[in-house]
Parts: C-alpha cells; structure tokens; sequence
C-alpha cells in the first residue's frame, strides 16, 4: 500500500509545486483512486495564471484538478459495485441530494456542493492533480479497460457542454453560432448536433481550434482575426437560433449578442472576468432575446460517460499534448499558449 502521494499544489499565481503528501488511511465509505489523466481545464489555468479564477481567491495551498479518470486503488467498503484494477471516469462534483437546488434536479446549484480542485470554498476543496486521490463510490462510474483514461477525463467538460446545450432548449432543426473553440466550444458543437441543430458555426480569433473544429465537422469556422467580415453577414442576415458564448472573453460576449436572430437565445457558458462587463444590453429587449446562464453539470455527467465510451463524441481529437504529471507546471504554461493548445493532459501512474 503506497503511503505518500505527490499533487500538482498551487501556492499562488505561477507557483505550482509537486508536493508530496502522506496518505492517511482510507476512510469508511471511500474510494481511492490512481491517477490515469487529468485534463487541464480554462479554470486551472486562470488559478495558475492569477492565484484565481473569477470571483474564487486561492487562499491556501489548492490541489488543481477536476477532469479526472484513474483505476481503483483501493475500496473501503467491500460491497461496492467497484474492484480493485477497475478503470473509472470521476464526477469532481459530490451533490448533496437534499437541499431544494437537489431536489429540483439542478445538483449543479447544490448550496452544500464539494467540487474538487475549487477555491470557491475555504478550506479549498482540493482537485485530483495527484498520484492519489479519495472520492465516494456515487463519483465513480466505472469504463472498459479499453476507454483511454485520457478521453474518460474529459467527460467532465462534455458534461458541461451537455448542459449548456440543454439550457439553450430545442435545439432540433437550429442555426448554432459557438463562440471559443476552445475544449468546451469543440464540445458544444458536438452535443448541439447530436441535439439535432441543423447547422453549427464556431468563431474563434486563433487558428488552431478552428482547425479542429472544422475536422469534427463545423459547417462553418470564422477566423476573426483574418475574415470579420463573415460574421458581420451572418449578422446582416438576421443571426442564428441559438448563440454559445464560450470564450469567457468581453469581445466574444459582444460578437455573441450581437449574432442573436430575434427571439433567440444566448448561452453563458464561458467563464467571464470577474465584475462588470460592458455589453450592449439594450438588444436584449429590443430583439426579444433569452439569456440563459449554464454552470457546470448535474447528471449529465454520466450521459457523458456514456456517449464517450461509446464514440458518439470524439473527444481525444482536441487532446494536443499529454504530459506526465510532474510536468505539472509546463503543461499549465503549455496550455495557456493558444497557438500551439486546444487540450493539455496530465498522465498519472494508474
Ligand atoms: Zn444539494
């Protein structure tokens, strides 16, 4: 039985270290996992890059982590569904089940949620960058050996995605404008399609994701940098349906808005700097646009599982690079750079 384990911790902005920690004994009712990857996802990287990431101050030393796959090290509990060797996807989020955001089925507004590798809570909830985790049985959903762990990580963004598309509404026969083609804009389009959108159009202002998005299929890509003008006509047009701001950037917020048809729909789903953001309110009323927020997940998590381990989305196309975990702090930075990332994952030892 391993006792020590070593975790990709952040001290502050640019300062993360590979510490080693003691493992204390398994706790009634655990889970302890081995990590086989971790995805790196936009909200490590602003923890990284700033020591936050939106309204969320890393206060203490916080494990990064949340897009997680790795094998059952060991079960406390000897009549889990689980076994030792088993390969699992993790939910980085353990719902309460009790409280009226549960009971209603929107488990990503728990007030009583622990979402893993967050400073949105002091003590932190600390992430799964590391040798070692625990976790409850409900987080684990158990993949064939055959499921790589890398795509078995990233059904935690798929989930997000799930739910941003969910939370635009019918999207069958839909025009869909996706805003980012970042991991969580690739991912967008694909579960708007499964959805049954009749056409999707990713715009980004860097060339990579739009590569990839057109290799999974976008009917359009629109490079902002190099060709404005293509959104500005779809825009003259009259816009699309349904809108994704997936960016997290002001400009991709007002290029988003601005591409609404009358009656449509925008969905939040990038993450914004934190405070006020100037927009062009005022299209809202007068074109009779909706707009939805979409933050993390509930059970779509496990639809996303599924339709992984399925193939009926490709995730590991927009995997660019896997480092070894220690390369923890040059997979963030390699992460951060655009032209050369779409997704960074970590490989653990499971
Ligand atoms: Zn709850």
């Amino acid at each position: 039985m391993t006792s020590v384990s070593r975790g990709a911790t952040l001290f502050g902005a640019e300062d993360l270290r590979l510490v080693e920690h003691p493992l204390g004994p398994l706790a009634p009712g655990m889970v302890r996992i081995r990590l086989g990857a971790g995805g790196i996802c936009g909200s490590d990287m602003h923890y990284f890059q700033h020591g936050r990431n939106g309204a969320f101050q890393v206060t203490a030393p916080l494990v990064l982590g949340h897009e997680l796959a790795g094998e059952v090290a060991e079960i406390a509990d000897a009549a889990s569904v689980l076994h030792v060797g088993g390969r699992v996807a993790i939910n980085p989020s353990r719902w309460c089940g009790t409280c009226a955001y549960c009971m209603q089925g929107r488990e990503n507004l728990c007030v009583n949620i622990y979402f893993m590798g967050s400073a949105s809570r002091t003590p932190h909830m600390q992430g799964g960058f590391s040798e070692y985790f625990d976790v409850t049985p409900e987080q684990c959903v158990r993949v064939a050996d055959d499921v790589p762990f890398a795509a078995a990580a990233l059904a935690e963004p798929l989930a997000v995605a799930l739910h941003a598309v969910a939370s635009a509404g019918e999207m069958h026969d839909r025009d869909v404008a996706i805003f980012g083609g970042g991991p969580i804009g690739l991912l967008i389009m694909q579960a708007a399609r499964l959805a049954g959108a009749s056409s999707v159009t990713v715009v980004d202002i860097a060339s990579k994701p739009l590569t990839i998005a057109a290799a999974l299929g976008a009917d359009r890509v629109i490079d902002m940098a190099t060709d404005p003008e293509a959104l500005r006509s779809i825009q003259l047009e009259g816009g699309l349906d349904a809108v994704f701001e997936a960016s997290g950037a002001t400009g991709g917020l007002s290029g988003a808005l601005a591409t609404v048809r009358r009656g449509g729909t925008l969905v939040q789903v990038g993450n914004l700097p934190a405070g006020e953001v100037p927009v062009a309110f005022n299209t809202i009323m007068a074109r009779e646009i909706t707009v939805r927020g979409a933050f993390r997940f509930g059970k779509e998590y496990y639809r996303a599982v599924e339709l992984i381990a399925s193939k009926q989305v490709d995730v590991l196309r927009m995997v660019t690079a896997q480092l070894p975990l220690s390369q923890a702090p040059q997979a963030l930075r390699l992460a951060l750079d655009r032209s050369q990332s779409v997704k960074v994952v970590l490989t653990g030892p499971g």
